[in-house]
């Protein structure tokens, strides 16, 4: 007799339709995230699973920590993977660094600076801000200026704002944080491994990124660091950090010498980003710069010849992202569409104020390549001729 595990079998639900194997599309993503993952990526990730306490998986726990140091040119001892995406990294930092009544400043000039400021209150800051138009940075000025008149315990800052492709200068910030005893937080999403990074030289004390974007890996693992004076402010605290899952006293205790058990480590995606940044160590840091820069300053000038405007000016353009403007008349969502469904490309739509106004189009780590540009610049020219 066949054993019944409910009373009531008529209630169960009944499987869904079979459904046929996986099939993925082959897609060339040159929008703002993710894009195209290295083929050495993806085969290092395609291993069985090992145990998170296992050594051969503490051995590369270690070994992702130094080649993050080298990608961030950082000496930090905390410096090691966050389990989720870079939002999640990111609200490591706030987590870790914020307790209730700490004021903090957070320079927006994009969509990331109004993610901060609504993380940064959910940890029970006091949130002032200071803003600049979508497409525009700071100057040190005004960063020094805003640190006088609000004395804030941390500023914080995107470094790439992928939602407008600016870059904001850094350097002699984190002097000017220091000097006022604030912690200098920066997100470093959309420039790690495509754009000049340098925490130490930048006097950074609290920084993230994620993995699928300039380090060619899949989504869901996402590096996260703090500075020995971020550290300091941690061990002060007086309440405990409010996120368990993202708590760096209780996660540095499982990356550093005592292996404490905190909770199961993504180990395939540890894997994927060993071999990512491997493989950027293998490049090294100045050419794959360089690289970016070269490839970007390649695609602006294919867009150039196309007709099209960048909306960012060239000193503080992104090389990993780049806004383009839509041309008067012209749908920027069915040109997107189409890209998509005739070509296999994808590419970004403008978020908030740049809504309708801009694509945004990334060329960042293995996909940081003219035979791409070449790709689309194509692909777009067609599309925009038959929209014409
Ligand atoms: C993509 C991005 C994030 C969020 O990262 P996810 O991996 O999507 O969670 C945060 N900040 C910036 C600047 C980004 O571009």
């Amino acid at each position: 007799m066949a054993t019944t595990f409910s009373p009531n079998p008529s209630t169960r639900l009944s499987p869904p339709p079979p459904l046929a194997p996986l099939a993925v599309p082959a897609r060339l993503l040159l929008g703002p995230g993710p894009s195209n993952a290295d083929p050495r990526v993806i085969a290092a990730m395609n291993q069985q699973p090992i145990g998170h306490l296992d050594p051969a998986y503490l051995e590369m726990m270690d070994e992702v920590q130094n080649l993050l140091r080298y990608t961030w040119q950082t000496t930090n001892p905390l410096t090691y993977a966050v389990a989720g995406t870079g939002s999640a990294a990111m609200e490591a930092t706030l987590a870790n660094a914020v307790e209730p009544g700490d004021r903090v400043l957070v320079a927006v000039k994009g969509y990331f600076g109004h993610r901060l400021v609504d993380m940064a209150r959910r940890y029970g800051a006091e949130v002032v801000t200071i803003n600049r138009p979508w497409g525009e940075a700071f100057t040190l000025d005004e960063l020094a200026n805003a640190l006088d008149e609000y004395r804030p315990a941390v500023l914080a800052i995107v470094h790439a704002e992928t939602s407008t492709g600016v870059r904001q200068p850094l350097e002699g910030l984190g002097a000017a944080c220091a000097a006022h005893n604030c912690l200098l937080l920066v997100d470093t999403v959309t420039s790690l491994g495509g754009v000049p990074v340098l925490l130490d030289e930048w006097q950074v004390d609290l920084a993230y990124s994620c993995s699928q974007k300039g380090l060619s890996c899949a989504p869901g693992i996402s590096p996260f660091t703090m500075s020995p004076r971020a550290v300091a402010k941690l061990e002060r605290r007086r309440q405990a950090v409010a996120n368990w899952y993202l708590d760096a006293a209780l996660l540095r205790k499982y990356w550093g010498p005592e292996r404490v058990y905190h909770h199961t480590a993504p180990v395939n995606l540890t894997y994927a980003l060993r071999e990512a940044l491997r493989l950027l160590a293998e490049e090294g840091l100045e050419a794959r710069w360089q690289r970016h820069q070269q490839t970007a300053a390649y695609f602006w000038s294919g867009l150039a010849d196309l007709g099209l405007t960048c909306h960012v000016e060239e000193s503080l353009r992104l090389p990993t992202l780049t806004t383009v403007r839509v041309p008067d008349g012209v749908d920027a969502k069915a040109v997107s569409r189409q890209l998509m469904a005739d070509y296999n490309i994808e590419v970004g739509g403008g978020l908030g104020e740049l809504g309708g106004k801009v694509w945004r189009i990334g060329l960042m780590g293995y996909n940081s390549q003219p035979k791409h540009v070449d790709t689309l610049l194509q692909a777009l020219g067609r599309v925009l001729r038959q929209a014409a």
